[in-house]
């Protein structure tokens, strides 16, 4: 079943967030664009007009370097093809929010989003940011599949041998359900990475528990998973816990919102907290007692808000919806469920179209709006308005038609 509720979001309480600037709105849309009548999309398989993961590297360097020592940027490991895996730290807070982009490798608005804040937070002397970063410290890792992205494809690129040359138990199992010979065309190997998680953050890949199925977890057979869990872990070793993780993605070009003041309108960003299985996650919980689906809800519905604010509820931006959530959906090798297995608030953005999909004004807007959900969980951590929220207020975002689902 699908959750729907009469209560409006407008109803909810406002989140302030803090006094932070959020820099300007893109320009208002055509006609046709985002927030208008029909669904227009775009070719661009060259995808002009994003990071690469050279520039990535360049523009990280100047965040840093500009920054004054204020972030920090780390290789936190190396993709099965020999690039930098990239972490930005920013923040001397005891509340830590990690953030991952493009582990889809053709889902980029994240990774423009989290180059935009990095740079924000590096350099502006405002009292706001002051507060913001003596109260939190933000790890953003902004591109976690170059590979796939490279490729302009949603997969990593790595043969069964490779895996085996890391561990070669699994020689001659059979492949992990979630390793393919091909993906979007291109006859390389490699996983959905957003598969390869596993709550046991120790787990060792086994032959005996391969392939595997889509409601078990993952068994860590990539370099870039493994480097994701790495930080994870190191962080929680650091804090004591990691309170929230974002994982940021991309859904098809043309869903719309379904109810609330948007009714019809084009969807920019649907959030969810993790799917794990009928029930809300109970079966579970004798396993991970740590399992806290109403912090999740919490941290999604402080974006949501802090989106709505910063632009007024008609905004073509704060078009924010409920990601579409079937109740026996369960994918327990996603991040987000591994991570939320161990007691972190996990948050899924959806931003609509793929990049191919997306002309230039709806890319700044989604930027935009992706951008802004995070600077309000950012903020609403600090001011700890996210601990005070209703998480049952989540069930009450708009929900969208669903188009293609890729998350
Ligand atoms: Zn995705």
């Amino acid at each position: 079943m699908r959750w729907k509720t009469s209560l409006s979001l407008a109803a909810a309480a406002p989140l302030a967030v803090a006094g932070l600037t959020f820099a300007a709105p893109a320009q208002a849309d055509p006609p046709d664009g985002p927030g208008g009548g029909s669904c227009k999309t775009f070719d661009d398989p060259q995808w002009d007009g994003w990071t690469d993961h050279d520039e990535l590297s360049q523009k990280l360097q100047q965040i840093e370097s500009s920054s004054a020592g204020r972030v920090d940027v780390e290789q936190i490991g190396t993709t099965n093809l020999g690039r930098e895996l990239w972490s930005a730290r920013v923040g001397t807070g005891d509340r830590v929010l990690m953030v991952q982009s493009a582990i889809h490798g053709n889902e980029r608005t994240g990774t423009e989003a989290l180059l935009g804040i990095l740079k924000d937070l590096g350099t502006s002397q405002d009292a706001a940011t002051q507060d913001l970063l003596s109260s939190v410290t933000l790890v953003a890792l902004p591109m976690v599949n170059p590979d796939g992205g490279e490729l302009n494809r949603r997969m990593n690129v790595i043969s069964w041998d490779e895996v085996a040359e890391t561990y070669p138990q699994v020689a001659d199992a059979p492949r992990a359900w979630y390793h393919r010979l091909s993906g979007d065309g291109i006859d390389l190997p490699g996983f959905d990475l957003n598969r390869d998680f596993n709550a046991d953050l120790d787990y060792v890949p086994q032959a005996g528990d391969l392939p595997g199925r889509q409601v078990d977890a993952g068994f860590f057979l990539s370099p870039e998973s493994r480097a994701i869990r790495d930080v994870y872990v190191d962080l929680r070793d650091e804090f004591g816990e990691v309170d929230g993780v974002v994982d940021l993605h991309h859904m098809g070009p043309c869903d719309r919102m379904t109810g609330g003041e948007q009714d019809g309108k084009l969807i920019s960003v649907a959030l969810d907290y993790p799917p794990l299985g009928v029930n809300d996650g109970a079966a579970y919980l004798d396993d991970w007692p740590l399992l806290d689906q109403d912090k999740s809800r919490r941290y999604a519905l402080a974006a949501a808000l802090g989106i709505q604010e910063a632009y007024g509820t008609q905004s073509p931006l704060a078009a924010v919806g409920r990601y579409y959530h079937p109740a026996a959906r369960e994918y327990a090798g996603q991040g987000r469920s591994a991570f939320a297995l161990n007691g972190s608030a996990t948050v899924l953005f959806e931003v609509r179209g793929q990049q191919d999909d997306l002309g230039p004004k709806q890319r700044g807007m989604l930027v935009q709006s992706v951008r802004t959900g995070v600077e309000s969980m950012l903020a609403s951590m600090a001011s700890g308005e996210v601990d005070q929220l209703d998480g049952d207020d989540f069930f009450a975002l708009p929900d969208y038609g669903w188009d293609t689902n890729s998350d």
